[in-house]
Parts: structure tokens; sequence; C-alpha cells
């Protein structure tokens, strides 16, 4: 079985605001992190990239790993951007067109902090950063009527294309949130990937619609972020917001899980 880590990353910065702070991380950190994927001897795809070998049994390099970044925020340009391309490392970006700085008649949802410009957008693509899907404005998709959920969609993977200029193939759901229903639109909207979030290690055997990932934030130590990738265990830390994110999807089993995981730790 193909084990690989799909990491999640919001805002990079050393100035969060109380909105993104939880699910930010110091450009330090991240410097450390990916210092850590090129000595231990990782290898870096994008998602598009991973799910086409998969899908077409092309082979895998050594250690695979995808780093994902939601949302679209600036410092993605200010600060991971440089970081990546110093280790020549490929990623995934996943934009809310809707929140895009310069959105004009398009702009939609209420953005968390400072977004990337189109043409930031552009430039990234052009580096070799994959950019993906992540709604127009950034609902909870499960919760959307079946015609507004296909608009979210499709307009976000329009305007992408438009303005990008290429293809756009993976998506993520906006809080993880999807549903049986959310990924047949999905899939009939064109993307063949999409990630939640789970906090659990990506195997070959997981649905290409509902690909889990590891949350890397604030609190993530080198320590915890090394256990993460080496996939060993869960480690303990994403233990509660593993709960918390399955506890919204599955609200009735919410308190035994936690007792469960409790006792488990
Ligand atoms: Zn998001």
């Amino acid at each position: 079985m193909i084990r690989v880590p799909i990491l999640m990353y919001h805002s990079v910065t050393d100035r969060p605001n109380e909105e993104t702070r939880p699910h930010s991380v110091r450009p330090s950190d991240l410097e450390e992190q990916l210092t850590y994927l090129a000595e231990g001897g990782f290898t870096p795809l994008t998602l598009g990239d991973l799910v086409s070998r998969l899908n077409k049994n092309t082979g895998m390099p050594v250690k695979p790993v995808v780093v994902t970044f939601d949302d679209g925020y600036a410092d993605f340009h200010t600060h991971a951007l440089p970081l990546l391309e110093r280790h020549r490392f490929p990623a995934t970006v996943f934009l809310t067109s809707g929140w895009v700085a310069d959105a004009g008649a398009d702009a939609a949802g209420r953005p968390l902090d400072d977004m990337l410009s189109w043409g930031q957008a552009r430039e990234i693509a052009q580096t070799g950063i994959e950019i993906g899907g992540h709604s127009h404005s950034h609902p909870q998709l499960d919760q959307l009527p079946t015609e507004e959920l296909r608009q979210e969609l499709r307009r976000n993977k329009g305007l992408l294309e438009e303005k990008i200029g290429a293809p756009v193939a993976t998506m993520a759901y906006p809080y993880g949130y999807s549903s049986a229903r959310v990924r047949r639109e999905v899939r009939k909207a064109g993307y063949f990937a999409a990630c939640a979030v789970n906090n659990a290690i990506a195997a070959d055997r997981h649905d290409m619609l509902a690909i889990p990932r590891l949350t890397v934030a604030r609190h993530t130590t080198i320590g915890m972020f090394r256990r993460a990738v080496e996939g060993s265990a869960v480690p303990l830390i994403y233990l509660r917001e593993r709960v918390l994110t399955k506890g919204y999807a599955v609200v009735r089993r919410t308190r035994y899980g936690l007792q469960r995981v409790r006792g488990n730790v």
C-alpha cells in the first residue's frame, strides 16, 4: 500500500490576526519543516501529480509527500513561495476565487486576511505550483442546496481556469466538509481529486474525492511534524483536531469518540 502524508497549511506569517492565528504557521517553522522533508529524503509532489501517478500506476518517487496551502493568503507569495523555491519543492494552493484581492465583481464571502491577487496567482502557477479549487465563497458545501453547490464549484473552477490559463483538476473542501452528494457534484464539475481534513495519512485505497490531510498549525512542533510525516502513528497532538473534525460530520458519535480517544491517551 502506498501511504502519502498530505500536509495542510493555511496562512504563513509572524503576524496572524485573531481569526487566522490557530491555523497559521510562522515562516521560520515552515522553513524548518521543509528542511526536514528535504534532509529526510522526501519527494514533494503536487496533488494532481500524486493522483495521476496513482491512477496511471506510473510509479511513485521515494517517500512522496504533498504540501498544500488553503484559501490563498497573500503571505503564501511573500513567505511560502521563496522557501519552496529555495528547496525546489512543488506544492498545491487551493484558492477561493471570491476571496481574491482583486476579485472585483466576482468578490464573494468574507476573506479572513489579505489574499493573493490574480496576478500573484498566475505568477505562482508559473513556478510549477499547482492551483486547485476551494469553492467560490468558502461555504460549508454540504449545507448548500444542490444548485448553489454546483454554482460554487463551477464558478470557482471556471474563474481559476480563465485567470490562470491552465486546467484545474483538484480541489479541497472548505473546512474539510463533504458528503456523498458533494463528492458526486465535485466529480460532475470535472475534478478528479479532492482533499478533506481527517488528520490521517492518505493511502491509495482512499476515495480520491475524500483524500485525508494532516493539519500543520502554530502549535505543531518539529517533533510532532516528524511523527506525522513519518506516519509511525497518528500523533497525539492531532487527536484533538481529529475528533473535532469528525465531530462536526458525525455529531452523534462525538461524545463517545472523545471518551474513546481520551482512554487511549
Ligand atoms: Zn479554507
